[in-house]
This record gives C-alpha cells, structure tokens and sequence, in this order.
C-alpha cells in the first residue's frame, strides 16, 4: 500500500503518487570534455531501466559542463550543489531535472531563497533533507537520532513552503540501517512529500546490499519510498543492477525482469558461471521480458535444478550445452560458449 505521497514533475517524470519508484543513481567521477563517455552510459542506463541520474555539480564551469551534458540527453538529470548558491542558479539556466540542495550548508538564508525562486520560476523540482552525519550543530547528539533527522528536514521545508514551493523531494539518509528505517516512517507520518531512499556510505557491494536490501525492502513494503538509490562503493551499473533486483523481488517493479538463477560452483563444476554472469548480466538487465536464465556448473545438476529456466548453459565436460525447461537443446565448445548463449537468447526476445 503505498502511503500517498504527493506527485511531483522531476523533469519529464511524476514522482510519487501512485508512479512506480523510481530508480537513480549517481555518476561517480568528474565529467570529461566531451562527454562522449557519460552520453553512452547514460543510454546504457535508461535501457538497464535507471530513470534519473545524479551528478556532482562543484563548481559553475562544472554547472554548464552539466547543463550541456542535459541538453545531450533523454535521461533526467540531477545536479548536487553543495556551499555556492551560484551553481544552482547557473544549473537552472539548462534543462535539468532537479537540483539537490542543502540549505545548512548554501549561507545566508536569502541564498536559498533565490534558487527557490529560480526553482519555481523555471519548474525544476528541489531535493533536500538530512543526512544523519550533517545534522545541523543543535541537532547533532540528540537522544532520538532518526526524529533529530526529521526535524532537520522539516526545517528546509519550512524555508521552501514559506516561498510556497511545494515540488520539493525528500532524503532522511543515515549508514544505520535502523534509523534510516525509524527516520522516514516518522517523516511519513507527517508529510506527503515524495520520499528519496537510500542508505548513506552503505560501503562496498556486500555490506551495501544487506543494510539497503533490509532498510529500504521494509519501507518500500510499507508503501514508503518514491525514487530508490542503492549507494555502493562500485560502480553506478551495479547500483541500478541491486536497485532492479530489489523492486522485482519486491514485485514492484516497473517494467519485465530477466531473472538470473545460477549455481556457487563446487567440485562438479566443468564451466566459470561466475565469470560468465558477470559477462552477460548487465546486458540481462537491459532485456525488456520476463524470462528466466539460468547459469550452470555442471550436467549432473545443472539443467535439472534449472529446469524452470527458459534458457540455461551448463558445463558439459570440455563444452557446454543449453537448455530450455530442463531440455537440453544445443552444445558449443566452452570458447563459443557466450556467442551460442547469446544466438538462443535472442530467440526468445
Ligand atoms: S550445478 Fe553442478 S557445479 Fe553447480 S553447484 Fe550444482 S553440482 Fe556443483
């Protein structure tokens, strides 16, 4: 059940409401000169079913560098302002989506008033809210860390609403798994703001995937969440990739799932399903149909533990086979095994 929040324009979509969550990550290096770089992984994310991208804006040349960036591309961009109010105003001349801000760190509070008003004036929706490791002074050390967080928040908003901006979204991030959890709940409870989650320096793949898979499953399954970023010290495709498995698990997500099944390996084992899934799966995730794949060590096995998959490949001596519902269907040499899989997949889409 999805707790109602109020639907905002970000960009060229609708945030919250009765929209499904949706997916975002952040660009993770400085931008090149000529952006060739982030124009083809920006269409490699928007097909792997990211709907909004993050960049780091510190600087005004950084600003138009970004703005030109927006106007490259159908993917809706995010600019991250920090300290200089100036960057924002600079953003906001270009087409993007929405700029996160926050207030406690731009100054004096006429600042923020003006990318408020440029804000409202060009239609880009505004991001702000807590981060439990930025709280302001007086909030910091409070007793009730998750409630300090909300009040934080509620105390940008005031800022905006005083202007009657009201395309705002919300972020209560904190690394504590439990508090992340406590914070939004509180906040949901009092406002109808779309809800920005994520747990912040979640850290590297594992302990990123627990901390997200146990904080934002609980609140997505209590209809709290709009938009989801799975923070990994990796890299952004792997952040949309857990973003993608977490809403399908969930069985909230937005579009057709390939859904990859495959086995640890053990002494059996005649063929690399780790080093083959990791070859083929994100470009699993840019298929746009329910199907199940399967990856496989070995025959004996293999195609029977996986004979619910619509496709699977096994090792099978000094070659592989694939199969489909458990039928074996076709063999290769293990150094054709990619291009056979792949020629079988495409038969299926
Ligand atoms: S499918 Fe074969 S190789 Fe893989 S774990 Fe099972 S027995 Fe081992």
């Amino acid at each position: 059940m999805n707790r109602n929040s109020r639907a905002v324009p970000v960009g060229p979509l609708l945030m919250g409401g009765d929209n499904p969550v949706i997916i975002q990550t952040m660009w993770d290096k400085p931008l090149t000169r000529d952006l060739a770089e982030e124009r083809e992984a920006l269409e490699k994310m928007a097909a792997m079913g990211c709907g909004l991208v993050r960049f780091a804006a510190p600087s005004r040349d950084g600003a138009e560098q970004l703005g030109r960036l927006a106007e490259q591309t159908s993917m809706p961009l995010v600019a991250d302002i920090h300290f200089d109010y100036r960057i924002a105003l600079k953003c906001m001349d270009y087409p993007l989506a929405k700029i996160r801000i926050n207030p406690g760190n731009i100054g004096e509070s006429w600042k923020t008033e003006e990318v408020i008003r440029k804000a409202a004036d060009r239609g880009v929706a505004l991001r702000v809210g807590a981060n439990e490791g930025s709280l302001p002074r007086e909030l910091r050390g409070a007793q009730n860390r998750a409630a300090a967080m909300v009040e934080a928040a509620a105390e940008q908003l005031n800022i905006l609403e005083k202007l009657n901006f009201r395309n705002a979204v919300v972020s209560l991030k904190s690394s504590d798994v439990e508090i992340c959890r406590q914070a939004n709940r509180i906040f949901a409870g009092q406002y109808d703001y779309p809800l920005h989650l994520g747990v912040t320096e979640a850290g590297p793949l594992i302990p990123s995937l627990v901390k997200s898979t146990l904080a934002l499953g609980d609140l997505l399954r209590e209809g709290i969440g709009d938009t989801i970023r799975i923070s990994i010290s990796d890299s952004p495709f792997r952040e949309i990739m857990a973003a993608r498995e977490l809403l399908a698990n969930l069985g909230m997500g937005s579009r057709p799932h390939v859904n990859i099944v495959s086995c640890p390996k053990c002494g059996r084992t005649t063929f690399d399903t780790h080093k083959f899934t990791e070859e083929i799966e994100s470009y699993l995730y840019s298929i746009n149909k329910n199907l199940t794949v399967a990856v496989m060590g070995c025959v004996v096995n293999g195609p029977g533990e996986a004979q619910h998959a619509d496709l699977g490949i096994t090792g099978m001596g000094d070659k592989i086979a694939l199969f489909h519902k458990g039928e074996i269907i076709g063999r290769a040499p293990l150094c054709e095994a990619k291009e056979a899989f792949l020629k079988e997949l495409e038969k299926l889409l």
